[in-house]
């Protein structure tokens, strides 16, 4: 069991890695990031980590595209009170919401 965890926090700290990497190259070469986004992924399902919300809203669940604000993808945060953050991916049209993790953090 131990072995296990220790095996999952390495899988994590890959998949961090890998997002951080992308976030880097994405301007340069948007099709490296996406490769990132996908190893990310794969390392996410065979070690059954979960992929943390912030690291989720930076790609396209659907198409698999590393978003990012502005550049290909939309993000709106809806006035209705509930604090909710809108994502839209501008290369295959998904919409994703998220609540707002940020601001809870910071109110704690
Ligand atoms: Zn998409």
């Amino acid at each position: 069991m131990r072995r296990d965890a220790q095996h999952k926090e390495l899988a994590m700290e890959r998949i961090e890695r890998l997002f951080s990497l992308a976030s880097g190259c994405f301007t340069e070469d948007p099709h490296l990031a996406n490769r990132y986004v996908e190893l990310a992924r794969k390392i996410g399902m065979k070690c059954q980590v979960r992929i943390p919300t912030p690291l989720k809203m930076r790609f396209c669940r659907r198409c698999g595209t590393f978003l990012t604000s502005g550049a290909n993808s939309r993000v709106r945060i809806r006035p209705d009170g509930k604090g909710r953050v809108v994502i839209t991916c501008l290369k295959c049209g998904t919409i994703k919401r998220y609540p707002m993790i940020r601001e809870k953090l910071q109110r704690r």
